[in-house]
């Protein structure tokens, strides 16, 4: 086969992710979705660790889980223990390895807010057996998430409240600056692990006050000064 050549597929190739930009008409093409667990030090408490000996780490969701403006959020099947957890969305327009955190926020092409909805039940149970935590965190439409508001409007916020209401109900309330690894920190942080390229999105962890979601709840999240996002359970 010639190089550069379009070759048949043996079926149709699955569709493009892709993310809406605010004011924009051109769309965010999506590559990989990173997540940070215990990136604030409250949640981090709750969760049953400890911020002080505990550095944050990574897992990841699929492109295809992230749920654009409007879509709801379908209840997922094997869990009885869905979590909602508001997360700030940072969205990269090139990559690389070995990134230095003072180089970081150049890589980064805009922000969002983002929830991580997480299957706690399903999470517990592989802590205790020591198992890998997809079937927690990367299933379908787990992650809703704004339209990207890009840097070159609003520069790179290091603070702003980050909230999220259940039924007009404050659950979740914190603030950007209460990250344990600020934006810079965990770009430079992941790029010694993978090398990280345009598309990427990353998820940067999640305040406290976590809890469970059901059928028929409104959700409503938002930082402040980027994006805010309203969705049903459905
Ligand atoms: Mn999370």
């Amino acid at each position: 086969m010639n190089a550069g050549m379009v070759s048949k597929t043996v079926f149709s190739p699955p569709p493009q992710v892709h993310l809406p930009v605010e004011g924009e008409e051109a769309l965010f093409p999506v590559r990989r979705v990173y997540c940070v667990g215990r990136n604030y030090a409250e949640h981090s408490r709750e969760m049953g660790g400890d911020p002080t000996r505990e550095a944050p780490f990574f897992f990841q969701k699929n492109a295809d889980n992230l749920v654009p403006p409007p879509g709801d959020f379908p209840y997922p099947g094997q869990s009885s223990d869905v979590h909602h957890e508001v997360e700030l969305l940072v969205a990269l327009k090139s990559g690389g390895a070995d990134i230095a955190v003072e180089d970081a926020l150049d890589h980064v092409y805009g922000y969002g807010v983002a929830i991580d909805f997480t299957r706690r039940d399903l999470q517990a149970a592989a802590k205790k057996a020591g198992r890998p935590w997809e079937l927690a965190k990367a299933f379908e439409h787990s992650a809703p998430c704004s339209a990207l508001v890009p840097a070159s409007r609003i520069g790179h916020p290091a603070t702003g409240a980050i909230t999220l209401d259940v039924n007009g109900g404050r659950r979740q309330t914190g603030d950007l600056s209460d990250m344990i690894w600020n934006v810079p920190e965990i770009i430079a942080a992941l790029s010694r692990l993978f090398v990280l390229a345009p598309g990427d999105v990353i998820l940067t962890g999640t305040p406290a006050g976590v809890g469970p979601v059901v059928r028929g709840d409104r959700i409503t999240c938002s930082i402040e000064g980027i994006a805010s996002r309203s969705l049903a359970v459905i």
